[in-house]
């Protein structure tokens, strides 16, 4: 059983004061989804959680070990993070990138065999990427890229992955395509995603923090955290939060913008 917890991260950038107190903890099979307006912090938590970046204050323990700890090469055993900025300007092709995500397995001298090979086959399974195999990255859309980086990080077989936006540049059929995959994954790993699209967040979401001003509002299952009241606080619209009338997940109709009244 693998945990996570996260203890009370304070993080700057400069002078700026960008995450305060975040704490939570998560376990195996968790969905956990970082909801909050844009430059709330989501990003930074996504990168102070994979240790890129280190906190001025607070910790991260995984399994007990203290992550800022790990070598970088141990790290990404563990670890695996699915950025936004994804540009791979070099022409490889999209079985060599997923390829990669198994260099933090191999020793120094190996190379990779039939195991790793069939690894980076099934996350490209799983990813929807297979036909992909031999085109160069560089060629591909937004969205098949993002399904590339997203089967390099499984290829990784990490016990926690951090999805930034993993459905930013995604058709709808992706979008749900993705989520589904998440939550096919999640009984064997912990998975954070910071998520624009709320509706996405209540259905695939075990929990979910609400943040604002790099600080956590909320903390909980969706119908603790997406209330009206919590809406209009942080997001500035007011917006009706009913329950779906097919899926019964809670469902977020924004009615007006604050902004727009004024
Ligand atoms: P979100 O992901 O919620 O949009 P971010 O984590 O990207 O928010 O940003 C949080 C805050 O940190 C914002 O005010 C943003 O301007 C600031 N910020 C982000 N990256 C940097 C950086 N590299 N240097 C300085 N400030 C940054």
């Amino acid at each position: 059983m693998v945990m996570l917890k996260i203890d009370s991260i304070d993080f700057y950038y400069g002078t700026k004061k960008v995450l305060e107190k975040i704490s939570f903890d998560a376990d195996d099979g968790d969905i956990i989804g970082i909801i909050g307006p844009n430059g709330s912090g989501k990003t930074t938590m996504l990168r102070v959680i994979s240790a890129i970046q280190k906190p001025r204050s607070g910790s991260i323990f995984l399994d007990g070990t203290d992550i800022f700890k790990l070598k970088q090469k141990e790290l990404a055993r563990k670890l695996a993070m699915v950025s936004q900025d994804n540009n791979i300007s070099f022409d490889f092709s999209v079985f060599e990138v997923v390829l990669m995500g198994r260099t933090p397995h191999l020793g120094r001298f190996d190379y990779e065999d039939e195991h790793d090979f069939e690894i980076v086959r099934h996350a490209m399974e799983l990813t929807g990427t297979s036909y992909l195999k031999d085109r160069s990255i560089t060629e591909l859309s937004g969205g098949e890229k993002q399904r590339v980086i997203m089967a390099r990080a499984l290829a990784q077989k990490p016990e926690v992955l951090l999805l930034d936006e993993p459905t930013s540049h995604l058709d709808l059929s992706y979008q749900l395509e993705i989520m589904e995959l998440v939550k096919k994954l999640a009984p064997d790993m912990i998975i954070i995603i910071a998520i624009h699209d709320l509706n996405l967040a209540a259905r695939y979401c075990d929990r979910i923090v609400l943040i604002d001003d790099g600080k956590i509002v909320s903390i909980g299952k969706m119908e603790e955290v997406m209330t009206r009241e919590n809406i209009k606080q942080v997001f500035k619209v007011d917006a009706l939060v009913e329950r779906h009338p097919i899926t019964n997940f809670c469902h977020v109709v924004p009615i007006g913008n604050e902004f727009k009244k004024e």
